[in-house]
C-alpha cells in the first residue's frame, strides 16, 4: 500500500510517464479534490534553511503546500537577527524568501513555538513529512569559572541585542571600560568587534536598533582584543571579512610579528582561500604600510587586535568580586597537522585586563521535542542526508542538521539536498499514504491554547511600519523589538 501512496498527490512524473491504476477511471486524477492530491509539508523555522527547503519543495513537486511555522512574529532568522546591520546587501536574500512566502502554496506562522505550542507529534500527524530547520538557539558555554560574572556575554546575546532580537532587547552591554576581549576568532567575532568600534555616526543609517545605537554612541572601548586558541593558519574568518577590519575607519590593526615567524613557508601548501587570508594577515602585520595608510593609522583613536595561541581559562573578577576585569589565558603551541592542528598549554599564563568579555566560541541547536533524537555532544539531530535517523517522514536542514558553521549559500545548498531525499522519498512511497489536514488540524489545536498566529500578510503590515519608523532618521527600518507590541499593532 504504502509504496503506490505517492500517485495519491500528483507526483508530477506519473501522469505523463504511467498509466491510470488498474481499476481506475481514465479521468481518475479529476476525481480527487485539490484537498486530497495536496502534499501536505510544514517546516519549522524561517530562516535561510526554512525558506530554501520550501523553496525546493514547491518548485519541484506542483501539488506540494508547505506551511512554515516560526516562534518569532517576524520571519527570515538569522538574516534579521545575525546578519550584521552594516551588511545589508546580504539581506537581500529577503527578496527570494519573500516571493516563496507569497506563492499560493505556502503560508507562514508566526508567534507559534514548536515544542510549545505544537508538537511534533501534533505536527507529524497533520501532514505528510516535517522538515526541521530551527536553527541554533544558543551559544556555547566556554565552561570556565567566572563566565557568569556580570560583564560576561555570549557574542550571540551582543548580536541579538544590536539586531532586535526580543529575547535580548535589555542587555545593555557595560561599554564603559577603555578595553573588550572577545574570546574565538571566527566571522561573528569580527562582526562583534566591528560593531564595537565602527564610528556611530556610519551606524546611524543602518536598521541597527535604536537603543543599541545609543549605547554605542557613549561607548568607551577604544581597544578590542580577538583571542584565539592557535594561530594566524587557524583563524576562522574569511577574507573579506577581515579586510573590512583592517581598513575600518578611526581604527588601527594590532598584530604581532613573531605570531608569523616561518608562515611563509608554509601557507605554499594550504588550499587558495586560506593562503590568500594568511597573506593578507601577514602583509598588515610585518609590512610598512603606505605613507596614508600609515598615517590613518597613526590618527586612529581605535584599536584592534588578534591575540594568538592563547586558550581561555578563567575570566577574572574584579577586586570586590561584583564583575569581570579580565581574563587568565593559557599560552598554547600547536600539535598535529592540518585541520588536527590542536592548541597544547605550555603551561605559561597570561593575564588580559578588561571591562567587557565577549565569548564568540560557536552558537549552539537545543532538542526541540522529546520525541525528535538530539545529539547533544554535536548539539544535531542525528540525520543522513537531513533524513532524521529513524524516525519516517522527518527530515532537517540548515544549521540543527550540520552543526552552527556555515553561510547562507551553504544553507541553501544542504536544504536543497534536504528537500530532494524528502521528493526522494516519496517517490519511494515511504511518506503516509491517504490526505492529510495540515494547517486546519493545527489551527484548531492553536485555537484552542490561545495562540495567535502571525501570517506573512500580517508581517508584511509590520515591515511597513518598520520602515515608516525608519524613514524620519533616514534608516532602512527601525525594528519592533516587542513582540507584545508586535501583536497589538496586529490587533491580536
Ligand atoms: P536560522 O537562521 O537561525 O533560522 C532558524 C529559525 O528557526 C529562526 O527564525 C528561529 O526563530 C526559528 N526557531 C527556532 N526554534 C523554533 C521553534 N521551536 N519553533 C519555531 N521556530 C523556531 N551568512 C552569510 O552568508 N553572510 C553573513 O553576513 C552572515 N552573517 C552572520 C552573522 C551572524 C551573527 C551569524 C550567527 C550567522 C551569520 N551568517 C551569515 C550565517 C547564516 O546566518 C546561517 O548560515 C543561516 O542563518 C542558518 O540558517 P538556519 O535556517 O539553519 O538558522
Ligand atoms: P566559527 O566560525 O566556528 O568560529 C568559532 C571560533 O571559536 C573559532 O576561532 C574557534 O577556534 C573558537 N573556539 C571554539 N571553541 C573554543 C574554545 N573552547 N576556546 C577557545 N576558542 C574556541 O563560528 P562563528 O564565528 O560563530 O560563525 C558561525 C558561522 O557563521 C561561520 O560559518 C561563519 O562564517 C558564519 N558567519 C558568516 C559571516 C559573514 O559571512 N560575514 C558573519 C558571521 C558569521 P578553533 O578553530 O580553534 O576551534
Amino acid at each position: 500500500m504504502a509504496s503506490r501512496c505517492w500517485r495519491w498527490w500528483g507526483w508530477s512524473a506519473w501522469p505523463r510517464t504511467r498509466p491510470p491504476p488498474a481499476g481506475s477511471t481514465p479521468n481518475f486524477h479529476h476525481h480527487l479534490s485539490t484537498q486530497e492530491k495536496t502534499l501536505q509539508i510544514c517546516v519549522v523555522g524561517s530562516g535561510p534553511a526554512g525558506f530554501y527547503t520550501a523553496q525546493h519543495l514547491l518548485k519541484q513537486h506542483p501539488q506540494a503546500h508547505v506551511d512554515i511555522y516560526e516562534k518569532q512574529p517576524v520571519p527570515f532568522g538569522l538574516v534579521r537577527f545575525g546578519v550584521a546591520p552594516d551588511h545589508p546587501e546580504v539581506k537581500n536574500v529577503i527578496n527570494t524568501f519573500t516571493q516563496t512566502a507569497h506563492s499560493g502554496r505556502c503560508a507562514f506562522w508566526g508567534n507559534v513555538e514548536v515544542g510549545r505550542d505544537v508538537t511534533v507529534p501534533e505536527l507529524r500527524e497533520a501532514y505528510h513529512a516535517v522538515v526541521l530547520s530551527y536553527g541554533a538557539e544558543d551559544h556555547r558555554a566556554l565552561e570556565i569559572p567566572g563566565e557568569e560574572l556580570p560583564g560576561v556575554c555570549s557574542a550571540r546575546a551582543f548580536v541579538g541585542w544590536y539586531n532586535g532580537l526580543p529575547e535580548n532587547r535589555e542587555l545593555e552591554p557595560d561599554l564603559s571600560g577603555d578595553t573588550a576581549v572577545i574570546l574565538g576568532q571566527g566571522n561573528v567575532a569580527l562582526d562583534v568587534a566591528r560593531i564595537l568600534l565602527t564610528p556611530p555616526e556610519h551606524l546611524e543609517r543602518t536598521d541597527i536598533t535604536k537603543a543599541a545605537l545609543g549605547v554605542l554612541r557613549q561607548s568607551r572601548v577604544k581597544t578590542v582584543w580577538l583571542v584565539g586558541r592557535r594561530g594566524p593558519l587557524q583563524v576562522a574568518f574569511t577574507i573579506k571579512e577581515l579586510r573590512e577590519m583592517i581598513q575600518l575607519p578611526g581604527a588601527r590593526p594590532i598584530l604581532d610579528p613573531a605570531d608569523f615567524l616561518g608562515l611563509q613557508d608554509k601557507i605554499k601548501e594550504v588550499p587558495r582561500p586560506r593562503k590568500r587570508l594568511t597573506e593578507l594577515l601577514l602583509r598588515t602585520a610585518t609590512e610598512k604600510p603606505e605613507p596614508e595608510e600609515a598615517a590613518r593609522r597613526a590618527s586612529a583613536s581605535r584599536a584592534w587586535g588578534l591575540r594568538f595561541f592563547r586558550s581561555p581559562q578563567q575570566v577574572l573578577p574584579s577586586p570586590d568580586g561584583r564583575r569581570a576585569a579580565g581574563v587568565r589565558l593559557a599560552v598554547t603551541r600547536l600539535e598535529g597537522v592540518g585541520e588536527a592542528t590542536r592548541a597544547v598549554p605550555t603551561g605559561d599564563m597570561e593575564d588580559l585586563p578588561c571591562g567587557l568579555v565577549l565569548s564568540s566560541v560557536g552558537y549552539k541547536s537545543r532538542p526541540v521535542d522529546p520525541s525528535v533524537p538530539f545529539d547533544s555532544k554535536l548539539g544535531v539531530i542525528p540525520n543522513v542526508e537531513g533524513r532524521v535517523m529513524d524516525v519516517p517522514g522527518l527530515y532537517c536542514s540548515g544549521w540543527v542538521k550540520r552543526g552552527p558553521t556555515g553561510v547562507i549559500a551553504t544553507t541553501m545548498t544542504d536544504s536543497f539536498l534536504t528537500g530532494q531525499m524528502l521528493l526522494q522519498d516519496l517517490k519511494a512511497g515511504l511518506l503516509p499514504s491517504g490526505p492529510r489536514p495540515g494547517y486546519a488540524a493545527i489551527q484548531a489545536l492553536l485555537s484552542g491554547r490561545g495562540v495567535r498566529p502571525v501570517s506573512f500578510s500580517d508581517w508584511e503590515k509590520l515591515d511597513a511600519e518598520e520602515v515608516a519608523r525608519g524613514q524620519g532618521t533616514g534608516k532602512p527600518r527601525e525594528k519592533l523589538v516587542d513582540p507584545q507590541e508586535m501583536l497589538r499593532l496586529l490587533g491580536h
